[in-house]
């Protein structure tokens, strides 16, 4: 029988208590069970068996070997094409392999497909992808809910068990909200932690790859593999990646939480602040102190994120033009033409609104009131971190502001949709690491989550907090 944990069934390999080929063929079988949850974009069923069978006759010890893993579909990988879930890159298959993903295949992980996520990840709700949604596994037969987004089919992927882990993007709060949605474990690390090399980019100063896992030991064992130095991407961080999940440690007694105040927001719900409050009195309960303290920018992180991110977006997303690569449209008759319409067939309604927002936030005239200024107040919300982690080693916040919803509700409204982002977001300015844990959930039984943030690079305080708040319900 495999299990659900990814640690559990590395053992169980070793111990060849189950062999690579059996491990693989029941996820086959159980993508292929719940083809329904539109969950992959790109599944091919002959590439996870020749996986397999290399892995079958290398005698090398490799940490994943023989591991399923789901790769959003924004991560370049050389064997499955690569859409970011857009027309724009229907057809495009890289030439090339994504650090990530090349340091997951050298530890020997088997790649079950690419995921489903909102176009060049940008979504809350996964709806906003031209493969169609992604439902979430979690909904019952008559109202399919939203998984999450941007990252909402890895999210999903693995909370359907159809891997035993799952790679995903965080520029706003990609991997922490679906993490929350569909109640499992997500971590987005600092910036620069992981290279963006190979990632398909949305908003450079804020795109952060990470990992999606069952529990939290999973979670760290997946992210040692994907962290690292990279010369080929300029923001890479050259730090020593520790060993998390050697040195995970629930023990969190001594330690101070910090609790912000502009977290609680009029309007949120009340179970959400009920399990906030119950996971600061459970931290308290382990030994930690508890200290109130004050990110007094918190407002401003929203607006500032959809000024910075749109405008970065609309930098990136100017390569797409149908001369290069992916879709080109027909019936041109000039240059200018065949840009117009490219561009105007080959992206959906969402990347357009951030593309025009973007071009208008950097137009002369304008770049001082918005992008130059959203820069400065970045700024301030990043100091307004620095001087809480002067007093404290984490920070404890709900993920979301609700549960997740369903996919009839994930509206057409996107101010609404852009609300979702308003407890990630800040940290994504800060370049903070945070992972999302389930914790309680809401009156209709569906998971909520907790957030936990930490000092840069300070990956294993946010992990041995999360072990912690895991402990209280496993
Ligand atoms: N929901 C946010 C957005 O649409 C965050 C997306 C992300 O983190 N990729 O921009």
């Amino acid at each position: 029988m495999k299990s659900k944990s990814l640690k559990e069934t590395i053992k169980s390999l070793e111990a060849k208590k189950i062999s690579i080929k059996e491990l693989n063929d029941e996820y086959i079988k159980n993508i292929k069970e719940k083809n329904n949850l539109n969950i992959f974009i790109h599944f091919d069923e002959q590439k996870i068996i020749d996986q397999v069978n290399k892995l079958e006759i290398d005698n090398s010890n490799k940490k994943l070997k023989g591991i399923p893993i789901a790769i959003k579909d924004l991560f370049c990988t050389k064997d499955m094409p690569t859409t970011a879930a857009s027309k724009i890159l229907e057809n495009f298959n890289p030439t090339y392999e994504s650090f990530v993903t090349q340091n997951l295949l050298d530890d020997g992980a088997v790649f079950v497909g690419k995921t489903n996520c909102d176009e060049f990840a940008m979504g809350s709700a996964n709806n906003t992808s031209y493969f169609g949604n992604t439902i979430n596994p979690l909904s019952n037969d008559d109202e399919p809910l939203a998984p999450g987004g941007s990252s909402g089919g890895s999210a999903a992927a693995v909370a359907a068990d159809l891997c035993l882990g799952a790679t995903g993007t965080d520029t706003g709060g990609s991997i922490r909200q679906p993490a929350s949605f569909c109640g499992v474990v997500g971590i987005k690390p600092t910036y620069g932690l992981c290279s963006r090399w190979g990632i398909t980019a949305f908003a450079s100063s804020l795109d952060q790859a990470g990992v999606f896992t069952n529990n939290v030991e999973d979670a760290s064992i997946l992210l040692e593999s994907i962290s690292g130095f990279d010369s080929r991407d300029s923001t890479s961080a050259n730090v020593n990646i520790p060993n998390y999940s050697k040195n995970l440690n629930s023990d969190i007694s001594g330690k101070t939480v910090g609790i912000p105040n502009e977290y609680s927001i009029e309007g949120t719900p009340e179970e959400i602040s009920q399990i906030w409050e119950d996971a600061i009195k459970y931290i308290e309960s382990k030994g930690a102190k508890i200290k109130k303290i004050s990110l007094p920018h918190t407002k401003y992180a929203l607006p500032t994120y959809y000024i910075i991110a749109p405008a970065e977006a609309s930098s990136n997303l100017a390569r797409y033009d149908g001369v290069k690569y992916g879709f080109r449209a027909d019936e041109i008759n000039s240059l200018d033409e065949m840009y117009e319409n490219t561009r105007g067939k080959g992206f959906g309604k969402e990347v357009k609104r951030r593309i025009l927002i973007g071009t208008y936030v950097l137009s002369a005239g304008y770049y001082d009131a918005y992008y130059l200024k959203a820069q400065k107040v970045r700024k301030l919300i990043a100091n307004d971190f620095n001087d809480a982690f002067k007093d404290c080693d984490f920070i404890v916040t709900p993920t979301a502001p609700s549960a997740a919803f369903p996919l009839s509700a994930s509206q057409d409204d996107p101010i609404k949709m852009y609300l979702n982002d308003i407890f990630t977001v800040p940290a994504s300015l800060a370049g903070l690491p945070g992972i999302s844990i389930p914790f309680g959930k809401d009156k209709n039984n569906l998971p909520l989550g907790i957030q936990i943030l930490g000092k840069h690079f300070d990956e294993q305080q946010v992990f041995n907090a999360a072990y912690c708040l895991e402990k209280s319900y496993e």
